[in-house]
């Protein structure tokens, strides 16, 4: 943990019913609202993930009790705060796309903020749904966050802890810390902010061969630009595993529909060059697993506008996985009760979550437990990677299980 700052950014998952506060104790944390999207599943339903990033700082005077802040000062001695570890907090929109899109990204969480409101009973439905998908991912780095204890007074967040307790019994959050916090007054949050750095992460492993999922991509040339001042695509996105540097030759894959037909789809893999990275905060020579990366390319910016290569992952030349419109995987359902018991048919379309990839599909064969399905687009993924696949019951779609590759 200690060269977590140097080495990389610690990716926080924040799960938790829509009404809790997640957005506020994000705020409370970063000092910013989330970037997310309202929308949830849009034009080509890309699924935004939204980022918000903080230093976690602590104060070199204070020693009992140590402080920990996200502001330059402590707010107890208003002395200096240095630099301890930097997060990165991930949000995705609405109930089934956030459950969807924790399953898809779980390899590139570290760990998780389970909210919970202390004016609410607890468990309540969403947070009964967000437990089963952390039980699902093995997700043992969890702080449950007890929010809104203003409400209910001494006695009732006590009554609510103990709720708490008694839900969590035999989950992966079992032995979770809760942390009792008021996020519209930043109370308590000191106290979450210094267990969050003592967290026990595994470090990944910089030697191995680099992998990014693309979260997003634009053309950030003016209209109108001359072509020799042209800058080339700029992709977003966080690095799983290994390292990339600025002059690194890499791939993009399945990268672009290069097809003439309209009605026919030809992916091609692009190779080009970083000339350039940027963390959000600075310009970076080199960047490693965690956070938000944004990488200048020579792509033709055409092809990385308006979001277009979101889904696409990113690594060495003739190192990434190969491509695949035919995805045979292990089913999972998921126990919910609001979706019926129906088994998964031939034909049936299913929207499948792969990385930051959201691919519409048709089944080709379904076996008792094994589904496999035709891709209207191709993805890169891994065998072993896991699925998110949501299931479309009376006009809507669920999450209705996982698939492993
Ligand atoms: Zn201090």
């Amino acid at each position: 943990m200690e060269n977590m700052i140097e080495s990389g950014v610690l990716n926080i998952g924040t799960l938790g019913h829509i009404d809790h506060g997640k957005t506020t104790l994000v705020k409370a944390i970063t000092h910013k609202w989330t970037d997310v999207h309202s929308e949830s599943i849009k034009r080509n339903m890309t699924i935004k993930l939204g980022y918000a990033d903080a230093l976690i700082r602590k104060c070199d005077g204070c020693e009992e009790p140590e402080a920990y802040t996200t502001y330059d000062k402590c707010k107890n001695c208003d002395g200096e705060a240095k630099p301890v570890l930097r997060i990165s907090l991930l949000d995705a929109p609405g109930h089934e796309t956030l459950m969807a899109t924790a399953i898809a990204v779980a390899n590139m969480i570290h760990a998780i903020l389970f909210v919970i409101a202390a004016n609410e009973p607890c468990p309540m439905q969403q947070t009964k749904e967000h437990m089963m998908i952390m039980n699902v991912l093995g997700i043992r780095n969890v702080i449950i966050v007890q929010t809104k204890v203003d409400l209910v007074g001494r006695e009732g967040a006590m009554k609510h802890y103990a709720q708490i307790k008694e839900f969590v019994k035999g989950t992966v959050a079992e032995k979770a810390p809760v942390v009792p916090v008021v996020s519209s007054q930043e109370a308590n949050i000191d106290v979450l902010l210094e267990m969050i750095t003592k967290l026990q992460v595994q470090k990944a492993d910089p030697g191995a061969d680099p992998f990014m999922y693309v979260a997003r991509s634009f053309d950030i040339n003016k209209p109108g630009i001359d072509a020799s001042g042209i800058n080339g695509g700029v992709i977003g996105g966080t690095i799983v595993r290994g390292r990339l540097r600025v002059g690194d030759e890499i791939e993009i894959r399945p990268g672009v529909n290069t097809s003439e037909d309209q009605k026919k789809e030809k992916y091609e893999p692009i190779i080009t060059v970083i000339k350039g990275m940027n963390n959000g905060s600075e310009d970076i020579t080199e960047a490693y697993p965690g956070g938000l990366i944004g990488i200048l390319t020579e792509v033709d910016p055409a092809f990385t506008k308006a979001d277009s290569m979101v889904g696409n992952v990113v690594g060495h030349v003739g190192k990434l996985p190969s491509m695949i419109s035919i995805v045979s995987m292990k089913f999972t359902k998921l126990k919910r009760n609001d979706i019926p018991e129906r088994a998964i048919t031939e034909n049936e379309p299913l929207i499948l979550s792969i990385g930051t990839a959201t691919v519409l599909g048709f089944v080709i064969k379904a076996k008792r437990d094994n589904v496999e399905v035709r891709l209207k687009h191709p993805v890169c993924a891994d065998s072993g990677t896991k699925v998110a696949i949501m299931r479309n019951f009376a006009q809507r779609w669920k999450l209705s299980g996982y698939g492993v590759i």
